[in-house]
């Protein structure tokens, strides 16, 4: 089987991050997160500042640095699950121009699900592994003690993530469908169903 290259789209806490892990663990691929490299890199200097203000205010950081993140995690991967980009149509056609893509999904999420997702996220800082306050809480109490909110989890942060996907990324949205690549699925409910929704997808094509 040749090696997958799947791009995950949809909006800030549709779980692409929690399939793209699930999606790499079952077909062996690399996980590229823009957003993940530019946390590991949040006070890099550039020369329009640092990605963490950009972050910390829900704002996209500028396409030059993200262009230049990106470029160099798709070097250092075969197959792959990218998530987090593109995020503008000048970020589509740098894609274009860097890669192909065998699949494009979408997750569709409802607006009130995204806020109560994102707003309940908690991540444990040793192991960057996600829960949710509500619905996935880790059993172990050192854990659960440790847990930390996101910056940009925080609900007038996450107000503003969304109007800037909704003004930037549903443009690249429109852009897969008309082009007649997007695969639509529903990102509501247990990851599990989600994942299943998205291996049969991926099967069915085989
Ligand atoms: P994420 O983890 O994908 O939600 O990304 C967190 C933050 O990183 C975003 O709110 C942006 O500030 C920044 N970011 C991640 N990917 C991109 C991108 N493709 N273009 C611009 N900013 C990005």
């Amino acid at each position: 089987m040749a090696d997958h290259h799947i791009l995950l789209l949809g909006p800030p806490g549709a779980g692409k991050g929690t399939q793209a892990k699930k999606l790499c663990e079952e077909y062996d691929l690399d996980h590229v997160s823009t957003g993940d490299a530019l946390r590991a890199n949040k006070d890099m200097e550039t020369e329009y500042g640092t990605p963490r203000s950009f972050m910390e205010a829900g704002e996209l950081v500028p396409d030059e640095v993200v262009n230049e993140v990106l470029e160099t995690a798709l070097e250092n991967a075969d197959g792959y699950v990218l998530d987090g980009y593109p995020r503008n149509l000048d970020q589509v056609e740098f894609l274009d121009d860097a890669t192909d893509l065998d699949y494009v999904f979408f997750l569709d999420v409802g607006r009130e699900t995204l806020v109560e997702r994102l707003t309940g996220r908690r991540v444990d800082p040793e192991t960057g592994e996600n829960y949710h306050v509500k619905f996935d809480m880790p059993e172990d109490e050192e854990v659960r003690e440790r847990l930390v909110q996101r910056d940009d989890d925080e609900e007038d942060v996450v107000r503003e993530r969304l109007e800037v996907y909704e003004e930037n990324t549903e443009p690249v949205i429109e852009h897969y469908r008309e082009g007649g690549d997007l695969i639509e699925v529903d990102g509501e409910g247990a990851p599990e169903d989600v994942f299943e929704r998205l291996t049969d997808a991926i099967e069915d094509d085989d």
